[in-house]
């Protein structure tokens, strides 16, 4: 028998029409990963054939691929004869220890000529009389054996190990996250990751405002969201001269309103030339006061590109736990400032109104501004497999 790695896909399975097209990406996203690992899939499983040391390094990266549910180590032959079947599963649970056990057959091979049912008592009764001290507990056993038997192989495998679900990456297009040095975003970029979205992200910077470090501080975690994502793309727009000709001109209780509304624009035209079909950022409701509903309309509407919020819900106690969960917490509570925590006015105001926007947006050459911006944004690819490289620069 071959010790392997199979997959299920959980989700993606219901995909009727186009789950050819998941599996392929989610075949891509693995190989990408697992450079010269053997791997191969049908409708219902992947199969991944590790050299028998590397069994813990590739579970470990499967664990970090969107698309995978489950991930389990099975014992695979191509050998269908019932006392074969038998004889093997003996051999695999003879040094196990347990005192309770229940056996699960799948018989995915409808032409196999013994039904689930009669198998189960067959392989059930084989193993008490084969062990001693052992019963079946169909309720909460110490052990299940499960066999599959399939239409080329059989399988016989214990248990599984949970992968972090979602679709693969890529499979439903891509998105430009705004990327800011904070908590947040970072957050929302995982969980848009996690539904399938390919990320580019975009950070504003403010030299010499904001510092050398802070934009290492954001490579760092678009290198942390890398490893979901093979390579990120970030794109760093100089957002100097906006920001300090909306500092000069207008009323300071409208700074923030203004400046997101120039983010927005600035993103989307991004997304567009990169052919991102959603910004995807960080932005939570009541947590600041851009991001009462009433500032989120003012904000949002100089876009037509859909914006997803994927932490808009959560308490920021839930968005913390959750980076401490993908590891960019530490990176995120580095103290480096960004360019919005340099301009932020006293009292900015909390129910802005459009048309003041418009108003104040008049005193300033916006469009030129943006459009320099733009044109001078500096693109840089990082990737999930240079690790280390930004930490250092911290
Ligand atoms: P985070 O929300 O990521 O913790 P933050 O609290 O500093 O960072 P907010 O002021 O809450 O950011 O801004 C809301 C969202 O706007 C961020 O989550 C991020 O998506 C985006 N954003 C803010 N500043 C920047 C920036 N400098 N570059 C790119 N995106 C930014
Ligand atoms: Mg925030």
């Amino acid at each position: 028998m071959q010790k392997i790695i199979f997959l299920k896909y959980g989700e993606l399975s219901t995909k009727k029409d186009n789950r050819n097209y998941f599996l392929k990406i989610l075949n891509d996203n693995i190989k990408f990963v697992l450079n010269d690992v053997n791997i191969y899939y049908d409708y219902g499983r992947m199969f991944i054939e590790p050299n028998i040391d590397d069994f813990e390094k590739v579970i470990e990266k499967l664990q970090k691929i969107f698309g995978i549910h489950e991930i389990v180590i099975a014992y695979k032959s191509l050998d269908r004869d019932l006392d074969n079947i038998k004889e093997n599963v003996i051999n695999l649970i003879k040094d196990k220890e347990f005192k309770t056990f229940k056996v699960e057959v799948k018989r995915s091979n409808k032409k196999y000529p013994v039904d689930g049912m009669e198998l189960r008592k067959i392989f059930g009764s084989h193993i008490l009389k084969n062990k001693d001290n052992i019963k079946v507990d169909v309720n909460n056993p110490e052990l299940v054996i499960n066999v599959e038997i399939r239409l080329k192989e059989v399988l016989i495998y214990f248990s599984s190990i949970k992968g972090i679900g979602g679709y693969p990456v890529s499979s439903l297009g891509k998105g430009l996250l705004m990327l800011s040095g904070g908590i947040d975003s970072p957050v929302a970029g995982y969980l848009a990751m996690k539904r399938g979205i390919k990320l580019e992200a975009i950070y504003f910077e403010s030299p010499p405002h904001t510092s050398e470090r802070a934009l290492n501080k954001v490579k760092a975690l678009a290198q942390k969201l890398a490893l979901y994502n093979h390579n990120i793309k970030l794109h760093i727009i100089n957002f100097t001269e906006i920001q300090e000709e909306i500092y000069k001109n207008i009323p300071h209780e409208y700074l923030i309103t203004i400046m997101r509304r120039m983010m927005y624009r600035i993103s989307a035209l991004v997304a567009y030339n990169s052919n991102a079909k959603v910004l995807i950022n960080g932005e939570s409701v009541g947590q600041v006061a851009s991001q009462t509903l009433t500032s989120m309309n003012v904000i949002n509407e100089v876009v037509k590109i859909p914006v997803i919020r994927p932490v808009c819900c959560f308490d920021k106690l839930e968005i913390i736990d959750l980076s401490k969960k993908i590891d960019t917490y530490e990176t995120s509570i580095l103290p480096y400032e960004d360019c919005c925590t340099i301009f932020v006015p006293d009292h900015p105001v909390i129910n802005p109104l459009k048309e003041k926007c418009y108003e104040y947006e008049k005193l300033i050459p916006y469009e030129d501004m943006i459009y320099k911006a733009v044109k001078s944004k500096q693109t840089i690819t990082i990737s999930s497999l240079d690790n280390r490289e930004f930490k250092d620069l911290l």
